[in-house]
């Protein structure tokens, strides 16, 4: 690709993402993610689990559909397994699933996934070369928060599916998904600019899609977070 066509890509991008804001010239915007960026590493305490499978990501779905480990194993309609490449180098995790994603099978397929969609594609990426899951793999009635003896119960399938993938990045989305996976209490945007370590594994928080949605002002800061993601684990 020539610089032109990487102009062209760029702006394409941002028209797409934030159709009511002016374009910033690339070397600006390059200069400005440097400048604000702290990848410190933070490993905060988070228990351990050894989880063991044999075979692969599609046998484990298998060995785990059924679960009835909590009360939402008797309230769901699907059990939301992920999806995506099993050779990923990023995993994004979500909350839970939501009614189209109960109803579907699939995180992420609402309003909030297709935005997700166009965030992905802005780097270069596609649904099926990530892996995509949440926290719960069953939605709570009414989309309320995930309580602390579900996440007890379901978090070492998450950490099996992560052990299996080996991503590069995990990209925690949103306060309740970085807050639950790394055991803090902290406002989102403190946790955004630090690489966490979950499991061995680095983890980065950036912004919920839908609440992307709800403040279109988030779209500029997350957008910075998926470059440095793209800097540091695609470039
Ligand atoms: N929100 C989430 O956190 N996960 C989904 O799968 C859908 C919406």
């Amino acid at each position: 690709m020539n610089d032109r066509d990487d102009l062209n890509r760029y702006f394409r991008q941002q028209a797409e993402l934030f159709p009511e804001d002016f374009y910033i010239p690339p070397e600006q915007k390059a200069s400005r993610v440097n400048e604000s960026s702290d990848m410190t590493d933070y490993s905060p305490e988070i228990p351990s689990y050894e989880p063991q499978v044999e075979g692969d990501l599609s046998a484990y779905e298998e060995q785990i559909n059924q679960c009835k480990r909590c009360r939402l194993g008797e309230s769901r309609i699907n059990f939301v397994f992920g999806v995506g490449s099993p050779d990923a180098d990023l995993m994004f995790i979500g909350e839970a699933p939501g009614q189209q994603e109960d109803e579907q099978g699939e995180p992420f397929v609402g309003r909030a996934g297709k935005l997700l969609d166009k965030i992905l594609a802005a780097i270069g990426l596609k649904r099926d070369e990530v892996f995509i899951a949440n926290v719960l793999k069953c939605r709570p009635p009414n989309n309320r928060d995930p309580k602390p003896d579900e996440i007890e119960e379901c978090e070492p399938y998450l950490v099996q599916q992560i052990q299996m993938i080996q991503p590069k990045v995990i990209i925690a989305l949103g306060r309740i998904a970085a807050n639950t996976l790394l055991k803090e209490s902290m406002a989102l945007r403190d946790m955004r600019n630090k690489t966490w370590n979950y499991h061995g594994t680095d983890l980065v928080a950036t912004y919920h899609p839908a609440a992307l949605l709800r403040n279109p002002g988030l779209k500029r800061p997350a957008w910075e977070d998926f470059q440095r993601i793209q800097q540091k684990y695609l470039d």
